[in-house]
């Protein structure tokens, strides 16, 4: 069955690598069933490989910006990340990962060194001001999510050059005023995102 591996919105190409996730967000789409971002339809019937992948990608110099996103952690496909955005920079593209920060938490390890050979920016969900808020909105599967979540955002500046935390407007409880203050004192970027807007 034909499978929506990357999507394209604007000048950036998305790529859709896995449907799992570490968190089962309430708000997300995919949690209350709906698998479509922008009319594309992300249902996975298999994880693609990472030769797919890049298959899919096409052209690299046509994107502003390759960018691993879709309704999964791409981060739990670490090997195939880590192939596509090798091969994405030898081919003179941008690599942005978007992701739940819960890399390192996973992958019992730290992951930044080998991201940053082959990462341009990351997109962290902080998603709220204190564990309480998070763990009501983002459902995670692990303990220690939010504090681990925190760490990697702060030592990704060490490695990467564009870090932003981003975080949802609109969400019950959610200062958005204190998540940009906390973005801040992380010296990172920070995003106010919209409900169901992928980007
Ligand atoms: S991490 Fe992303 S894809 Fe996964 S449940 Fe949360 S919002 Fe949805």
């Amino acid at each position: 069955m034909q499978q929506q591996i990357s999507y394209q919105i604007g000048n950036n190409l998305y790529l859709s690598i896995t449907d799992r996730c570490t968190l089962e967000c309430a708000f997300c789409p995919k949690t209350q069933g709906d698998m479509t971002v922008q009319g594309y339809d992300l249902t996975i019937h298999h994880r693609p490989t990472a030769e797919e992948v890049i298959t899919s990608i096409g052209d690299v110099s046509k994107y502003d910006e390759i960018v691993f996103c879709g309704y999964g952690e791409p981060t739990l496909r670490l090997n195939v990340l880590l192939e596509v955005a090798r091969y994405v920079k030898q081919h003179g593209g941008r690599v942005r990962v978007n992701t739940d920060g819960l890399c390192n938490l996973v992958h019992k390890q730290d992951t930044l060194p080998e991201l940053a050979q082959c990462v341009d920016a990351l997109s962290v969900s902080l998603n709220a001001q204190n564990s309480e808020i998070y763990d009501l909105h983002c459902r995670p599967n692990l303990p220690g999510s939010y504090q681990a979540m925190l760490a990697f955002l702060d030592r990704a500046t060490k490695y990467i050059p564009d870090v932003t935390a981003t975080a949802i407007d609109g969400l019950d409880g959610v200062d958005i005023e204190a998540c940009e203050g906390i973005a801040r004192q992380l010296k990172v970027k920070f995003r106010r995102r919209e409900l169901n807007v992928v980007g």
